[in-house]
């Protein structure tokens, strides 16, 4: 906007007033000067004013010079008397032309400043409700409010007040309160009969109200910050519901799992114990060690449990990620299959591992978790005799693990559900104990890693579960062995 509309109104008619004294001073100094050039040379200066000062101050100016010419320039010289009847039409003449000629490049000025005003302030506005839609913490929205409003109203403060617990509090502030005495406008942030807060602004100064424009612009606003609190409200209020509901489920799951499959083992284990204490029964050897074995399979599956509960328990807590190092995945592998081949009897496993493999900065023991659990599944819910096949290789910048099996695989649109936790999938072949917890852990230990895992339905039958790791420096060579095999021997 042009920089001298910007000045107060008194200054403007000063300038008017000061621009047409400076001209009369000029032409007096030029006395030879023919009057109908005097005349044109008062025009410009009118017109001038008109452009560039605004409206009101360019009709002053017309009135003045009109007042100037005839007093200085028209005889009988420095009266406001006419002599001649030709120069009362001219001064006439003249006063009429300056007027027209300011009224009219004045409006066109007003005009086009009215426009780039609203344009600006369509703008910001506009800028202001694409800010207040993206951005979801209440106090940066309110920030925003309070300087983007300073800024349109052209005001020194702006307020954002919000009741909390019945209190009128401030959340956010733009600018500091003016020395002198001033005035504040306030407007209310309403939905419905219910009043949320006030949007409060410092008037320019105490003589100088906010227009009825400014006051709709303030209304407009204050329905977009109502929205967004709105807004901001209900998606507080459905995150606490669904961790509510993610809290009863987990409870249930918890309680379900613990009165089920906690019990079951440990039922068994306290009826193998009690037979083997009864003394009115003769036990043989082969009958004693089968007691035996069952009180030794069921303590490992409880531990196995009890295990999964921590570990899961562990992730949930957001416990920082166990340290990492370069491991090599295909003796990793080796290992977990040797340590669960008496349980994986049942089923043929064939390993496709590239000797070159390189090594992947990982945790030793949680990979180890991720596969010994997916193993798990494999032997729980796979016919006994059906085959699995482990792969792993490099795809662009990341290692892909790969677990295949012949099983019923999994149900058309629960291949994300299933890594939930206490996510267990009915069905007659699946009868076989967990908690649902086994690829939740999974997910957990992968997403430390920043890597992914799913598990796809195989069109041959079977299920797949892949997981990726990312590949940091070094990508090639292998890892050390001897400190591989030096982590196996420690596990033993
Ligand atoms: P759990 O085994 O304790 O039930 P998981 O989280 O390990 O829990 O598995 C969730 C569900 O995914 C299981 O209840 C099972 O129905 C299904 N599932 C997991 N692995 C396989 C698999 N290899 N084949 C078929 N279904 C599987």
């Amino acid at each position: 906007m042009n920089p001298l509309r910007s000045r107060s109104l008194a200054q403007r008619y000063g300038m008017s007033v000061a621009s047409v004294a400076l001209t009369t001073l000029v032409l007096i100094q030029l006395p030879s000067l023919h009057q109908a050039n005097i005349a044109l040379l008062y025009l410009l200066v009118v017109l001038i004013s008109a452009t560039t000062i605004g409206l009101g101050p360019a009709l002053l100016a017309s009135l003045l010079a009109f007042l100037g010419f005839n007093f200085f320039f028209v005889p009988p010289l420095h009266t406001f008397t006419v002599a001649d009847s030709q120069d009362v039409v001219r001064l006439l003449t003249f006063l009429a032309v300056a007027i027209i000629a300011s009224s009219l490049a004045g409006r066109a000025r007003d005009q086009a400043d009215t426009a780039q005003r609203s344009a600006t302030e369509l703008a910001t506005l506009y800028g202001l409700s694409q800010t207040i839609s993206a951005e979801v913490a209440t106090d940066r929205i309110l920030h925003v409010v309070a300087q983007t409003t300073a800024h349109l109203l052209d005001v020194p403060v702006c307020v954002v007040l919000l009741y909390d617990d019945g209190r009128l509090t401030e959340r956010a502030r733009s600018g500091d309160p003016p020395p002198a005495p001033s005035r504040q406008v306030d407007t209310f942030l309403r939905i419905g009969p219910r009043v949320l807060g006030v949007l409060r602004v410092t008037q320019r100064a105490l003589d100088e109200p906010l227009t009825k424009a400014e006051h709709e612009r303030l209304e407009m606003i204050a329905s977009q910050v109502v929205l967004a609190l709105e807004r901001a409200r209900l998606t507080e209020e459905a995150s606490q519901a669904r961790t509510l509901a993610e809290a009863e489920r987990m409870k249930g799951g918890l309680l379900g799992s613990v009165s089920h499959d906690l019990r079951t083992p440990l039922a068994v284990i306290k009826g193998a114990v009690t037979d083997l204490l009864d003394d009115s029964v003769a036990w043989d050897s082969s009958a004693r060690r089968d007691l035996l074995n069952a009180i030794n399979d069921e303590a490992d599956h409880l531990n196995r449990l009890v295990g999964n509960l921590l570990e899961m328990s562990r992730i949930e807590a957001g416990a920082q990620p166990p340290a990492q190092s370069l491991q090599d995945i295909g003796e990793l592998v080796a290992n977990v299959v040797n340590r669960m081949s008496p349980r994986l009897a049942a089923h043929p496993v064939t390993i496709d591992i590239p000797a070159d493999l390189p090594a992947v900065q990982i945790n030793y023991t949680q990979i180890d978790q991720v596969l010994t659990n997916l193993l798990e599944n494999v032997i729980k819910y796979t016919p006994a005799d059906t085959p699995v096949m482990i792969a792993a290789g490099v795809e662009r910048d990341t290692m892909r693990i790969e677990v295949r099996d012949q099983g019923p695989g999994i149900p058309a649109g629960l291949s994300t559900r299933i890594f939930e936790k206490f996510m267990r999938v009915a069905g007659p072949e699946r009868h076989a104990d967990g908690m649902g917890l086994g690829l939740a852990i999974c997910k957990g230990i992968i997403d430390m890693h920043q890597g992914r895992i799913w598990a796809e339905h195989q069109p041959t039958g079977g299920a797949r579960f892949i997981f990726t790791l990312p590949l940091h420096a070094p990508v090639h060579g292998s890892a050390p062995r001897s400190a591989a095999r030096q982590l196996r021997e420690d596990r033993r």
